[in-house]
């Protein structure tokens, strides 16, 4: 037995089940009065009766198990849990009865916050009478179809059914972060990840999980907690210089900062769409099939479309100027019709998201020819495709932010792709025959990705397969970097404002705004 130095306890000894009953046996003597002494037997040195037990001890230990003697229980720990596959295992602690267990605290959690669905959609439903009445009809029939439905099955099914509802206005669950946790097929496994990477800085961490959790100290936050006068934006204050006038100025939300909608923001803003479509573009320049003829035209921000256009082939089969006339004739039409209302609505729309990335309303002239156009082109030499490539960089924080996003891509580019297809389908010769696609790739702030849409994406882009999980990987990491570099440039900001450093802070948010921009 091992006694490596004078240790007063047997805290964290692996011999101490061992030790304990020795010295139980030790304790019994000396209490009856019983004369014991200890002798020290050097190891190893030809003590005959030493070199005995070593020999038997090493002799014993190459039995099997079932000849084994020591029967009594170890007095540590253990624990006994059952797996997915309801495997049980039984070990003392380890890092897997760690993992085990915060498991099962976050199925505890999901349950709760799935129960609260299904308390939730009794309230809104089973009241109004018939349409309650209609939807449990439903659900009772898929449930005979598809057995009984457990509590698990039916909170998510009520989950769903309130997140659709256009009325609702609270979380389906517990609190917005469950429902952002909650979410399926965006990617939460690479947020995940990226949380417990070692290579990212743990300040960075905590702010996305402040941001995931709702609590990151902007504006809207401070006010909320009381340190704060007015829950509106200081940035927007400031740039505005209409320091009293809280009622024009946006709340400052998390989306607000993230958005180009906050002026200060701006450029940083458009700086973090920039990185991660640049990234994206990388990628799928990098991995493309090998049969695939795909050129991309648009990486050069500074210059127009119709100079880029006259740089490549495309320019014999479709001809700019075509383009251009075409493009005209439309938006005159449209005008006509009123249909330039698309894009307000869908503004509209997003305003009501405490201002989502509102962007400022281009006319489709501009859009056209030049300053607003899409992030990139790629030709699909082999396929005769036109793809036209837009990346929406998104608040995240509902659920419909895709469905948004896409939206405000189409009508941002749908005289252009309107007037392509129409020249495309007016070309004669070798020049007949060309498609002109749309893609549209949407990145949510904290990390969002759907996972379905954009590997579909990819597959038409003809990226190779193996590699469209990397990439989306790659892409979370981006996004969620980005937000962090928005977020450090809102903290720059608002401490420039004040021109002191914070430790001279007196009140609550100056105190909240060292800790995060004490990188
Ligand atoms: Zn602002």
């Amino acid at each position: 037995m091992d006694r490596s130095g004078p240790k007063t306890t047997l805290a964290g000894d692996p011999n101490a089940d061992l030790v304990t009953s020795i010295v139980e046996r030790m304790r019994a003597r000396v209490l009856k009065g019983a004369r014991t002494f200890m002798v020290k037997v050097k190891a190893h040195r030809g003590e005959p009766l030493n070199e005995k037990a070593d020999t038997k001890a090493e002799s014993a230990r190459q039995l099997p198990s079932e000849h084994r003697q020591w029967t009594t229980r170890t007095q540590a720990m253990t624990y006994e849990w059952r797996d997915k596959d309801d495997v049980k295992h039984v070990t003392a602690w380890s890092k897997a009865v760690r993992n085990a267990m915060l498991r099962g605290g976050a199925e505890y959690q999901r349950q709760k916050a799935l129960n609260r669905a299904a308390h939730n959609w009794n309230k809104a439903f089973l009241l109004s009478t018939n349409s309650g009445l209609q939807r449990i009809r439903q659900a009772t029939t898929t449930g005979a179809q598809s057995d009984l439905m457990d509590s698990t099955r039916w909170g998510w099914k009520c989950m769903h059914q309130l997140q659709e509802t256009d009325s609702w206005k609270q979380p389906a669950t517990t609190t917005w972060a469950a429902e952002f946790l909650l979410r399926e097929g965006e990617s939460r496994e690479f947020l995940g990840s990226w949380l417990h990477s070692n290579d990212v800085h743990e300040a960075k961490k905590r702010r996305a999980k402040q941001v995931i959790s709702c609590s990151f100290p902007c504006g809207k936050w401070l006010h909320m907690i009381g340190a704060r006068k007015s829950p509106g934006c200081e940035l927007c204050k400031r740039e505005r210089k209409t320091e009293l006038d809280a009622t024009n100025v946006p709340a400052e939300t998390v989306a607000h900062l993230q958005s180009a909608g906050c002026k200060a923001q701006k450029k940083s803003v458009i700086g973090a769409h920039n990185r991660c479509w640049k990234y994206l573009v990388g990628a799928i320049i990098t991995h493309g099939e090998a049969k695939r003829d795909l050129e991309f035209i648009g990486g050069d921000k500074d210059r127009q479309l119709n100079q880029l256009w006259t740089e490549t082939r495309i320019v014999s089969i479709l001809p700019w100027e075509d383009i251009e006339d075409e493009a005209e004739r439309l938006l005159e039409s449209d005008k006509g019709t009123g249909q330039t209302a698309t894009d307000t609505r869908v503004d509209q729309d997003l305003g009501n998201d405490q201002g989502v990335e509102r962007e400022e309303t281009d006319s489709y002239n501009e859009v056209i020819f030049g300053r607003r156009r899409p992030d990139s082109i790629a030709i699909d030499w082999n396929n005769k495709i036109l793809h036209v490539l837009e990346f929406k960089r998104t608040s995240d924080q509902r659920h419909t932010y895709r469905e948004r996003g896409e939206s405000r891509a189409r009508a941002q580019h749908d005289v252009l792709v309107r007037s392509l297809e129409k020249v495309a389908e007016e070309a004669t010769g070798e020049n007949k025959g060309w498609k002109i696609k749309l893609i549209i790739f949407v990145g949510g702030t904290c990390g969002s990705v759907h996972t379905q849409t954009f590997n579909n994406n990819l597959k038409e882009l003809g990226v190779v397969e193996s590699k469209r999980n990397s990439i989306r990987k790659g892409l979370v990491y981006e996004l969620l970097n980005a937000q962090d570099t928005v977020l450090c440039s809102y903290f720059a900001q608002r401490s420039g404002e004040r021109g002191t450093s914070w430790r001279g802070a007196g009140n609550v948010e100056e105190v909240f705004q060292g800790l995060d921009s004490f990188i």
